[in-house]
């Protein structure tokens, strides 16, 4: 398979290189250059399998002539094997048609897992293969960093450097990275705020000569691997509940647009998705763009849900891409004008095909609280403050009523206690294989905000074996 970008001015790659490349060079991002699709008998074959065997049948196109099928299995095997249920992404019945799946039995307790997990894995395995190693850095305010790094610990090929600002992320999120004592792992926290974390990495992947020498890489939610592991456990929902014979939809709680759009990707390779709900909190620029057309910043607005606190969903620029039939030269008119405005207008024609199969809608923390209370008292089930977003959309969805949704549980409520707490009265505990995290050694180092002394911190963490 090969890779273009959606601004059309970068070389088309194979999946390794997309793999370790991230962004494109032309700043785009990249999408398979032709999509497989699944015929219904070979979508019926499905039924059956398990996790790890139907994400290596629903990937194996895509790293075509860069891993053998033996190799694809095997990885597959070895990212959801671990999980602590044996369904890996169990479905639960809410209602009548009302079903929600449950994305948090990972090492992390979010879904970020699902794709992290394999694309730790991907990234040790076709850096062995080159003969190279990368230095991981990336910036967290909370549970990316987790996942990034329990996908990355123990991986010969790379090393890890994650950012969080001290004091300001929770308990249990710290101590999720923190407690990871891997020889290959490194947590430090930056006297700063999340914005700072950032910035200081930015200072460190603008310096050439620094990331030509540390071989700098970025495992973020653009990175296309993210994407094609995701599109998974949308055909595993799928088929379970009667693909290709019967149509189904799904509600996703979105930041950032990557889950939702491996949701469309599934579409595309031929599961029979009615209609995409897109979920969000306050920060309702998605909502305002599929109501209007027009995508417009605002501030960010810090709400219970905060992996989905953003100002710019950047896995959009796929949709994008692909609406406007191809065309990369319009979508990189359309991003400058968004970068230099703060504003875009999607030209009608794509807008309508989006509106054919995408509609959003928004709750503020009020809202939020009240949804996970009803969802409790009607049914028992308790949610975390962004999963109870992805319900409370479906049960506001056009999306036709005789036809089966999924809400998609995005983090498990341990993650997000004082939410939780406050909305159903009852504190929920960390799982079983969870339980001792307050009693584990923490390992952490902290440095001032001031790019220099991370640059020389991460030359010696890095330079470690060679020395
Ligand atoms: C990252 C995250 C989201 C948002 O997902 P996107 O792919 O960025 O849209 C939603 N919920 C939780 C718990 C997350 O960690």
């Amino acid at each position: 398979m090969k890779y273009v970008s959606t601004r059309g001015a970068a070389p088309v790659l194979d999946f390794d290189d997309v793999l370790l490349a991230g962004l494109a060079r032309d700043g785009g991002l990249y999408l398979p250059q032709s999509w497989p699709v699944f015929s219904a008998a070979e979508i019926r074959a499905m039924r059956g399998l398990s996790y790890a065997e139907l994400a290596a049948r629903v990937m194996r196109p895509f790293v075509e002539g860069c891993l053998s099928d033996a190799e694809l299995t095997r990885l597959c095997a070895e990212s959801y094997g671990a999980f602590s249920h044996p369904a890996v992404a169990p479905l639960k019945q809410l209602g009548h048609n009302q079903w929600v799946m449950e994305l948090f039995h990972g090492p992390t307790l979010a879904f970020k897992d699902y794709a992290l997990q394999l694309v730790g894995r991907l990234f040790d395995h076709v850096l062995k293969k080159k003969g190279q190693k990368v230095t991981i850095v990336g910036a967290t305010s909370g549970d990316t960093g987790s996942a990034a790094i329990e996908a990355c610990r123990d991986r010969a090929a790379v090393d890890i450097v994650i950012l969080h600002p001290f004091g300001r992320v929770s308990e249990v999120q710290r101590r999720q990275m923190t407690t990871v004592l891997s020889a290959n792992v490194r947590n430090v926290a930056v006297d700063g705020t999340f914005d700072d974390c950032q910035d200081l990495v930015k200072a460190l992947f603008n310096d050439a000569a620094f990331r030509d020498e540390m071989n700098l890489s970025a495992v973020n939610s653009i990175n296309w691997a993210r994407v094609m592991a995701q599109i998974v456990y949308y055909f595993a929902a799928g088929v379970a509940l009667g693909a290709p014979d019967v149509p189904m939809s799904f509600s996703v709680p979105t930041g950032n647009f990557g889950n939702v759009f491996a949701g469309y990707a599934a579409r595309l390779m031929g599961l029979p998705v009615d209609r995409l709900v897109v979920g969000s909190n306050t920060n309702d620029i998605l909502t305002r763009f599929f109501e209007g057309g027009i995508m417009k910043t605002d501030g960010v607005v810090p709400t219970l849900s905060p992996s989905m606190d953003i100002q710019v969903s950047s896995n959009f620029e796929r949709l994008m891409f692909l609406s406007l039939g191809g065309d990369g030269a319009a979508v990189a008119k359309l991003m400058d004008d968004f970068r230099k405005n703060g504003a875009m207008v999607m030209p009608q024609g794509a807008w309508n095909a989006m509106r054919e199969v995408f509609e959003a809608y928004c709750f503020d923390d009020e809202a939020t609280l009240a949804a996970m209370r009803s969802l409790k008292r009607s049914t028992g089930e308790t949610l975390d403050p962004h999963s109870v977003i992805g319900v409370a959309a479906a049960l506001k969805a056009h999306a036709a009523k005789d036809c089966a949704m999924v809400a998609l549980a995005t983090a498990h409520p341990a993650k997000f206690p004082d939410a939780v707490e406050k909305a159903t009265g009852v504190r929920p505990g960390l799982p079983p294989h969870m339980a001792d995290l307050f009693s584990r050694t923490e390992r952490l180092d902290r440095l001032g905000n001031d790019a220099e002394a991370l640059k020389g911190y991460v030359r010696t963490f890095a330079g470690r074996t060679s020395a």
